[in-house]
């Protein structure tokens, strides 16, 4: 029997059709070359999901815009009705077609919407999320938490229905770069601000990346998360999961939502439940959910490292 596993998955595509200025991906092209490896790897993928006999839920996080592309759609479509799937999820910044969700099915596909102030206007943005709503999509919606966009950031949570989750990615390239009354700002907003604005210091922890969650590239290399670049097999060996066991964090720190919710002293999955991978929290959350953890973690801000560009 195969172990239940999630997998992070990002494949070679490094395109955008949005120009965000703090993205190294920004209207980046792909060669046609480069997106037909980038089809054929994905699929590839689907295939190995398709055969697997135990529970495998997904996260795409593209470097670029995945949905633009018919082969992620229909991945997300094909993996949401297989029965051990339980979670298929994509980063996407919305701009795709809406149509191909009347394929999928919705108990299991989730969407992690982010919005770009500068690239899309904010009615519009609201509007496709109607639709999802509409429609009975699973999201959650985000932005990156900077200053020329702070007022940006609060219309969505005044335009968006109230059990939408609105997530702030906090900028960590300037230390202090929040006064307290910005932290308290964004907080409103999100409750959960206050996790993601600092570098969690990991190291020695227990995480369940590397045991029941790990990251896999297009050619199938696997690592135990997007952090720590060294490998631990491929997941197109018969062998491989023997590399999976539990085994503490080794980077300094971790600064991302999508490593740091799989940190276990944390307890996150206590509050995401069944939307880890999503980023829609199972429960309503408080600022409370925050600040004690960070209590119980004791920690100190740790701003050296990070440069968060694409909604991680
Ligand atoms: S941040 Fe996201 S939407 Fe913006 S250019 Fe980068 S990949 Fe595209
Ligand atoms: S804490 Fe973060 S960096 Fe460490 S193993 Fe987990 S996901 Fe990776």
């Amino acid at each position: 029997m195969a172990i239940a596993l999630s997998i992070l998955y990002r494949g070679p595509l490094a395109s955008c059709n949005y120009d965000c200025h703090y993205c190294p991906f920004a209207k980046r092209r792909d060669s046609p070359q480069q997106l037909a490896l980038d089809r054929q790897q994905l699929e590839r993928f689907v295939y190995w999901v398709q055969q697997r006999d135990a529970v495998t839920n997904v996260l795409f996080t593209p470097w670029g815009e995945a949905l633009i592309r018919s082969w992620y759609r229909d991945a997300m479509t094909t993996l949401s009705r297989l029965p051990h799937v339980e979670r298929v999820a994509i980063q996407t910044n919305l701009s795709c077609s809406l149509d191909w969700l009347a394929a999928c099915d919705l108990d299991t596909l989730g969407l992690w919407c982010t919005y770009h102030p500068d690239e899309v206007d904010r009615q519009r943005f609201v509007g496709r999320c109607e639709q999802l709503s509409e429609r009975g999509v699973r999201y959650s919606v985000g932005v990156v938490g900077l200053k020329e966009h702070f007022d940006e950031i609060e219309m969505p949570r005044k335009e968006l229905p109230s059990n939408v989750y609105l997530w702030i990615n906090a900028s960590k390239r300037d230390a202090d770069y929040y006064t307290a009354g910005d932290v308290d700002r964004l907080a409103s907003i999100d409750p959960l601000f206050e996790l993601n604005n600092r570098r969690h210091q990991s190291l020695g922890h227990a995480c369940h990346a590397g045991e029941s969650v790990i990251s896999v590239d297009g050619d199938g290399r696997a690592k135990r998360c997007h952090f720590i670049e060294a490998p631990i097999g491929n997941i197109y060996d018969p062998e491989f999961e023997s590399a999976l066991h539990a085994q503490p964090c080794t980077a300094k720190t971790c600064g991302c939502h999508i490593g740091y919710v799989h940190l276990q002293p944390l307890d996150l999955y206590s509050v995401f439940g069944s939307g880890v991978l999503d980023r829609i929290p199972d429960r309503p959350v408080t600022r409370d959910d925050a600040k004690r953890r960070l209590r119980t973690f004791g920690q100190k801000a740790d701003h050296t490292i990070q440069v968060s560009t694409t909604g991680l």
